[in-house]
């Protein structure tokens, strides 16, 4: 079995956009990452449930392309 990464950004829960963590400072839970668009401040809890949704989805998605495929290959 192949191991596939998934990608998964933080967004910004006000305007969506992508956050750009400090890669200086570990966030940890309970911390607050302030959007560098908006300015609004992110709290870190939220923002990994977020993204372990966007996760399972992705990982969901490709799970059936794969599956997909398969079965395409299968039934040359
Ligand atoms: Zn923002």
């Amino acid at each position: 079995m192949e191991n596939k990464r998934f990608e998964i950004s933080l967004k910004c829960l006000f305007c969506g956009c992508e956050l750009q963590g400090d890669t200086e400072k570990e966030f940890s839970s309970g911390d607050m990452l302030e959007c560098q668009e908006c300015g609004e401040l992110n709290d870190y809890d939220a923002l990994i449930d977020v993204a372990a949704d966007e996760g399972k989805e992705v990982a969901a998605k490709y799970a059936k392309e794969e599956i997909e495929r398969m079965l395409k290959k299968a039934l040359k």
